[in-house]
């Protein structure tokens, strides 16, 4: 079952090789920026933080940055992927077709809302879009 139209697949698959080569951007650049930093210009503004955990500190924010970054360009793969093997827009679980407006806001979506809250109750945390 195809839930879309070849033209509204397409301005999807756009916005995956947008937001992926903007992700593969932001994770160079913030790979770079804790290469460059050295992590020590933060302190300055805080003199009552030991240095290592400050310096700790703003490692692991960079980090989680370059993670969620990372985890994003993954989501985006694995989309592209079920795009040329023509699953995309089918829930994984129930396999109905996602909708479109579902898709506009969030194109690496894998499963339908109903079974996306679902999940989501499953691992007892909701995740943002
Ligand atoms: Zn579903």
């Amino acid at each position: 079952m195809q839930a879309l139209t070849t033209s509204e697949r397409d301005g999807l698959a756009n916005m995956l090789r947008e937001r992926k080569q903007m992700m593969r951007d932001e994770i160079r650049e913030g790979l770079a920026k804790m290469r460059a930093e050295g992590h020590e210009d933060v302190l300055a503004g805080t003199p009552d933080a030991g240095d290592e955990g400050l310096a700790m500190l703003v490692t692991e924010v960079t980090n989680a940055e370059v993670a969620r970054d990372a985890a994003e360009l993954r989501d985006i793969l694995a989309a592209e992927a079920r795009i040329a093997s023509g699953r995309y827009a089918i829930c994984i679980d129930c396999e109905e077709p996602i909708p479109y407006a579902r898709l506009a806001a969030y194109p690496t979506a894998k499963r339908c809302i109903g079974c996306q809250e679902i999940h989501e109750a499953a691992r007892g945390r909701a995740r943002p879009a």
